[in-house]
């Protein structure tokens, strides 16, 4: 079965390929630099990763651009309160942002790029669409008039006819039943931060970036364009609006949408105060690759419930999947293949492929995992695994890691680098070899305050972090 996505836009899942030739262009809506991103942002950026990951590994080139919002009414609100000017206030959240995403190895887009950067793209935007007839101005602010563009509400699939023409909202995020005529360009208000243009002095409102940058980049019509689920109304919807009604063509032909994170049962958001930062979690001692495979774990378009157990769980599977591996790479096995282990690895692999492609299903894909590795730590504890039975669960867990990535497990920091780890070890093989056994025992404390665990078994010693 080919690669297929759910899209919003139609309301079904569809098989996917790009538009043109081998490469994907992709836009994802980036973070709200006001404040330290939450795990429940960070699980949108996971999707973001994982699809990037699986798009590759199905043989596509990418062509992926992802915004840093750091202009809108709440920055300013927050910068004007700190006495900051824009980019002083949005610099340490912008940089915050980058580590997080760090530390959840989540790769970089091909273009990550600041909304101030894009201003002149976003003037130009706004220009055409008043040329189109699109807009109309109020007391210095251009509005998009949503009566100019007869299928507003087709990506919330929501029957905006009835909206009273001329009505306008002025703030970036309202509900569905304020949906109004919404702002391009908001005029200066006294002490807010503006810009000169063509188009008078003002500053965008937040809807305008994403079209405009999405456009500069990547043309007029995207092949994929992600966000979380909030951002279908009235974000996407006036993404659309403001972009088709400038070209009369298709803005993007895939729009996925990843589910929220919950916390105690409510959406977790900064503005209700219901919020966990990864930097909050990480200081209890969790690696942060439990945290990503905690985000990768639940398929995107199911809530993930965020308990306090579950990174506990989710640094156990990354362990089970870690001890596996070293038996693989450190057990010797008896000659020969069992057969059946052969068959299982390739239906494995087989299984965890169509579960990813089938809209990036993650947990029937670590089912598919999961399972060979019970199956076959059974076998090398009966005997039965054999030594050609390694090479085939190697290249699952290769491929596997490809996508999850979190067997390597983090340099901590401060810690010691594996090659240090392993040079300690091999110097305490030495030491008990001309049988100084006080000087072995040395290093095994030394290691063990740095959190690596040694293993002596009959074929060396193993090792693992804390
Ligand atoms: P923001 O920084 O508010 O612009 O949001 C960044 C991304 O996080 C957007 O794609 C949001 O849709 C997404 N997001 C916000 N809250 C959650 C949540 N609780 N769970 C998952 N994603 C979220
Ligand atoms: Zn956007």
């Amino acid at each position: 079965m080919a690669l297929r996505f759910y899209n919003t836009l139609t309301q079904r899942v569809e098989e996917f390929a790009p538009l043109e030739g081998n490469t994907v262009r992709m836009y994802t809506c980036g973070p709200t630099v006001w404040n330290y991103a939450h795990v429940g942002n960070l699980r949108t950026f996971t999707f973001v990763d994982l699809l990037r990951r699986w798009l590759r590994y199905r043989g596509y080139r990418l062509d992926h651009v992802m915004n840093i919002t750091d202009v809108d009414d709440r920055i300013i609100q927050q910068a004007l309160a700190a006495g900051k000017t824009l980019t002083e206030y949005t610099e340490q959240y912008t940089q915050a942002f980058l580590e997080d995403c760090a530390a959840l190895r989540l790769e970089r887009p091909e273009r990550l790029t600041p909304a101030t950067e894009h201003i002149p793209a976003m003037v130009k935007l706004i220009a055409g669409l008043r040329a189109k007839g699109c807009t109309y101005d109020s007391e210095g602010s251009i509005y998009y008039r949503i009566a100019s563009f007869p299928e507003y509400g087709k990506l919330s699939h929501t029957d905006f006819s009835g909206i009273r023409a001329g009505a306008r909202v002025d703030t970036d995020r309202y509900d569905k039943a304020d949906a109004r005529d919404f702002a391009l360009w908001k005029a200066p208000k006294p002490g807010e931060p503006f810009w000169e243009s063509e188009i008078g002095p003002g500053r965008p409102g937040w809807h305008i970036e994403c079209s405009a940058m999405a456009m500069h980049y990547l043309g007029e019509t995207l092949d994929i364009h992600v966000g979380g689920i909030d951002l279908v109304f009235p974000h996407h919807e006036n993404e659309i609006a403001q972009s088709e009604g400038l070209t009369g063509k298709p803005f993007a032909r895939f729009w996925l949408h990843a589910e929220h994170l919950i916390l105690e049962s409510q959406t977790m958001s900064k503005s209700l105060g219901n919020f966990i930062t990864l930097r909050g979690v990480l200081s209890q001692g969790y690696p942060p690759e439990a945290i990503r495979y905690l985000l990768a774990s639940v398929p995107y378009r199911k809530r993930l419930n965020f308990t306090a157990d579950n990174p506990k769980a989710a640094a156990t599977a990354v362990e089970r999947l870690r001890n596996f591996e070293l038996r693989l790479k450190t057990e010797k096995f008896p000659e020969g293949a069992s057969e059946w282990l052969q068959v299982r690895a390739e239906q494995a692999r087989q299984r965890f492929e169509e579960s990813m492609d089938d809209d990036l299903n993650t947990a029937e894909a670590l089912a598919a995992v999961f399972e060979f590795v019970r199956e076959a730590n059974t076998a090398m504890d009966a005997g039965d695994f054999r030594s050609a039975n390694v090479p085939p669960a190697l290249d699952l867990l290769e491929r596997f890691d490809r996508i999850f990535d979190v067997l390597r497990p983090s340099e901590h920091a401060g810690g010691l680098s594996d090659a240090a780890v392993e040079a300690l070890i091999a110097e305490r093989a030495q030491a008990r070899a001309r049988r100084d056994f006080a000087r072995a025992d040395q290093i095994r404390k030394q290691l063990a305050e740095q959190g690596v665990i040694l293993e002596d078994t009959k074929d060396g010693t193993r090792w693992k972090r804390h």
